[in-house]
Formats: structure tokens, sequence, C-alpha cells
């Protein structure tokens, strides 16, 4: 049986790691940076997969493929996108390993196998999409391309943690181009808006859109729009980022389109991209000491049946009637494991199950055929009911809708009661040390108070909400006048 995971009042970080590896969700591997995602992990992901490549596709995207290596030259060509992910870029130098003369048994790279141009290992894919589209685009009809692409990345981090940082990690990666800015604008919001609604509805993540300040957008966006989550620890999470790009990319890579009129113009871009990461905001977001809470939206295994017996005899019997539980489940789209191993004793797979958050627990026993009830169990809540054979088919699609809403409800409300309005900076502080969570605070707009403060808290600007009152006031830090509150945390 699993050991009892770390409180998280006890260490948060550590509860994390724990509950990563003990359900079954991820390992360290042999590279440094980079997870094995593991089966019930990734059945998980592909869960999120399926729902946002659903989104994508209803408004109006297609997937494509493009390659993993990047030759520099390409990469160095927008300027601002190479200089900001330079420092954490892997390069391939050379194509063959040979026998090493001086050490017998070992390989080293063959100095005459060198390349003539280094590639780099992706860590976004704007450069080599952007010069495979100017040979895509050429006149108004060719545009708006719309394309999505699932891929890995690599960002040679220095400080890794399971799902949230990784160096290389998963993601999709929206690239697209546009007649005009203002489609592109559009573009950009919308698929902002179709993080948020997936976050939220089918997460059940909430989070807060908005723009970033200037020091935490893309290196290469004119304007980055996000979705920012609340974690239980009180640190903020990016959840999402959709970037508008100008017409830099265009720019860098010669892509230009004739307009209607027979004029020449740059084409307008986007790119967004959610990643793996999500995987740590949905654990951080719901879980609890005892494991993994999942939205029932994301369960690879919705309901878990498990048979209490003393004998081959009475397992017998109560397979029969799980048998028609489960069909009739089946029945009603939702996914069923009859746990019926003889190797655990139910409490261990009560235990098992907990840890890797299935919503619903099904116990069935002699006593419960004679009765013709079973003992049905939440995750969510730890409550237990005894419900009648009979209904149990009829209750659980409604019951895993309600599952699904109590836990985006109690997410929102801890967020809610996490966002604190302050205007000193010794509130500011004091907020941060003692509560965490965002802080809506004045700012004047510049780099130079966001760093300070920055330095003086390690508290971030998480974004520039949208939709939201104008408000005069002053800077907490420098006292200048200041049109809206902007929302800081500490971030992972
Ligand atoms: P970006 O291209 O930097 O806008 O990032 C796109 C998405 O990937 C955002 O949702 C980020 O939060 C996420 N992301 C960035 N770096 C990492 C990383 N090292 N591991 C996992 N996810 C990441």
């Amino acid at each position: 049986m699993a050991k009892h995971l770390t409180s998280r009042k006890d260490d948060y970080s550590k509860w994390y790691n724990e509950l990563v590896v003990q359900a079954d969700l991820a390992e360290n591997s042999a590279v440094r940076g980079c997870m094995v995602i593991k089966p019930y992990g990734y059945a998980i992901w592909e869960k999120m997969q399926a729902e946002l490549d659903r989104m994508f596709k209803e408004t109006g995207h297609q997937n494509a493929y493009f390659p993993l290596f990047v030759p520099k030259s390409l990469f160095e060509a927008e300027e601002k996108n190479a200089e900001g992910f330079a420092k954490e870029c892997a390069v391939v130098t050379h194509y063959r390993l040979q026998n090493d003369p001086d050490n017998a048994g070992k390989l080293r790279v063959d100095p005459e196998a060198k390349l003539e141009e280094e590639l780099v290992v992706r860590p976004t894919s704007e450069a080599i999409i952007w010069n495979t589209y100017k040979g895509w685009i050429q006149s108004y009809r060719d545009l708006p391309i719309l394309v999505n692409q699932w891929a890995n990345v690599v960002r040679w981090e220095m400080r890794t943690r399971l799902f949230l940082r990784t160096a290389e990690f998963l993601w999709q990666e929206g690239h697209t181009a546009h007649a005009t800015e203002q489609e592109a604008i559009q573009e950009a919001v919308q698929m902002n808006e179709v993080y948020a609604d997936f976050a939220e509805n089918f997460m059940a993540i909430p989070v807060i859109q908005g723009v970033k300040s200037e020091s935490e957008r893309f290196a290469g966006a004119v304007e980055t729009y996000c979705i920012e989550a609340l974690m239980q620890d009180g640190k903020a999470l990016q959840a999402g980022t959709s970037h508008f790009l100008g017409q830099n990319f265009a720019e860098a890579f010669d892509v230009k389109y004739t307009t209607k009129e027979g004029k020449q113009e740059y084409v307008w871009a986007t790119s967004w991209g959610v990643s793996t990461r999500l995987m740590g905001a949905l654990i951080m977001t719901h879980s609890d000491d005892r494991g993994l809470v999942l939205p029932p939206n994301l369960a690879p295994i919705q309901v878990v049946i498990v048979p209490i017996y003393k004998g081959l005899d009475q397992l017998e019997e109560v397979s029969v009637k799980v048998q028609e539980i489960e069909k009739s489940l089946r029945n009603r789209g939702v996914s069923v494991r009859y746990d019926d191993r003889d190797t655990l004793r139910p409490g261990a797979k009560f235990a098992q199950h907990e840890l890797q958050g299935v919503p619903l627990r099904i116990a069935i026993g002699a006593r419960d055929i004679a009765n013709n009830t079973v003992e049905l169990a939440r995750r969510d809540t730890l409550t237990k009911e005894v419900v009648s054979m009979d209904e149990i088919s009829n209750l659980i699609p409604d019951l895993l809708k309600e599952i699904q809403m109590a836990l985006f409800e109690k997410a929102r409300n801890f967020r809610d009661e996490h966002i604190t309005e302050v205007d000193s900076f010794d509130e500011f502080k004091n907020v941060l040390k003692n509560k965490g969570g965002f802080i809506s605070a004045h700012w004047d707009g510049t780099p130079e108070t966001e760093n300070r403060i920055k330095e003086l808290t390690k508290a971030t600007i998480r974004c520039i909400p949208l939709n939201v009152k104008k408000e005069k006031g002053n800077c907490i830090l420098t006292g200048s006048e200041s049109n809206q509150r902007v929302l800081f945390a500490k971030a992972y």
C-alpha cells in the first residue's frame, strides 16, 4: 500500500512531488529536467488533448506538423524572439558518433561529422513555421492560415519541477496568419477565450484573463494574452498564453501578400499554446492530502467498483451484479473499472483509488446484494451513502456533473477569497507574507517599478486583467498616477 502523503500544510512542494509519483502520473528520468509521463498521467493528458483539439477544430483550425530542428540562421531571423530564447536552447552540432580510439568501448562525437549549420531544437516554432508560410502565402486568397501543431519542445530550464517546468514538454502551438491587424488581434483574443473556457468548464479551474506587462511578454510578441490560475498554496500559475505577434515574423521572413487592390503588405500573425503544465494546474487546484482529486471530465476512470467478499462463491455472486451495473453505466457514457484484483484487500484498493482521484467508488458485498443496495463514495467530499441498486445507474451521470460543478465552485470561492485589494506597499508586503494569492494594486506602468517590486518581494505582475473597470489611483511603490489595478502574485 502507498505511503501517506506529506500534508499540504507541512510542505506543499513535497506533497506535490509525492503525489505526482505515488498517483502514478509521472516520474523523473535519467535525463536532467525531463520526465517520464506514466500511462495514468498520459491518459489524463489525452483527455485534455482530445477536448482542446475539438475546440480548435470547432473554431476553424487544422493540425499540421513541422520539424523538430530549426537551422540557426532561421532561428535568429526574428531578433527579439531569438534573444529571448537563446539562453534556453539545446543545439545540435554533429550528426554522428564513432568508437573512441582513446577509450575502448566508449563512443565519441565524430569530429568529421560536424554540421555546416547548427540546428536548434525548437523551444517554440515561429521561425520554422514562418519560413514555411513564406511559400504558402502570395495573395489575400491564401489567408487566413489557421494551423495548430501538437508537439514537444525543449527549453533548457535550470530549475525544473515535474509537469510545471520541464526541459522537454508536450504542448500544442497554434500559428495563424492574417490579412489585417484587427483579424489577428481577434484571433489572439478568441484563443485566449477558448483556453479560459477549457480551463473553467472542462478542468474546473477558475482563471483570470488578462494581458502581460512588457517584461513578462513573449519574446517577439506585440501583446501576450494569458489565463492565470491560483494554486492552493496561494501561488499563481500561468496556465496558457496567446500572442498577437504583429508583423514581426512576417518582416523577419519577408512574408507579404497581394491585397485585393494589388498592393504588397506584410502578413499579421498570432501564436498560442498550452502545455503539460496544465497537469500541474489540475493537481494543485483540486487535490488534497489523500491524493489526486479529478474532475469527472478528466478522469480516465470515473467510477470504480470494488467487490467485498469472502471466498470465491461470494465473489461470483457479486460479479454477476457488477456486470449489470457496468453495462448500464457504459451505456450512459460513464467510464467504469471493476477492480476485482484478488491480490489486494478492499481497504488498500480504496486507498489507491483515492490517491488516483477516481471521482466515484461503488462497493458491493454480500449484504448489499441481500438488501439490493450499494455503497457509493465521493472522492471530492469523501462522503458515503447507501443507494438502491436499481437507481445507481441513473443517479451517477447526474452526480458526475454535480461533482464537476462543485469542484469548480470550490476552487472559485478559494480564488475569489484570495484576491486582495491593497493601496500601500506595506499592505502589499503584509498580504504577500500572511495570505498570498493575487494582490490587486495600482502600478505606474513602468518596467522599472515592476522589477523593483520583484526584487523586494519576489512577486510579479501576473496580468493586467481584461474587462475590469478603469479606476484612478496611485502606484503602491512610486505614488505615480495609475488608471487601472493589476494583479500581482508570487508565481510558479
Ligand atoms: P510560451 O510559448 O512561453 O508563451 O508558453 C506556452 C505555454 O507553455 C504556456 O502556457 C506556458 O505556461 C507553458 N510553458 C512554458 N515553459 C514551460 C516549461 N518549461 N514546462 C512546461 N510548460 C511550460
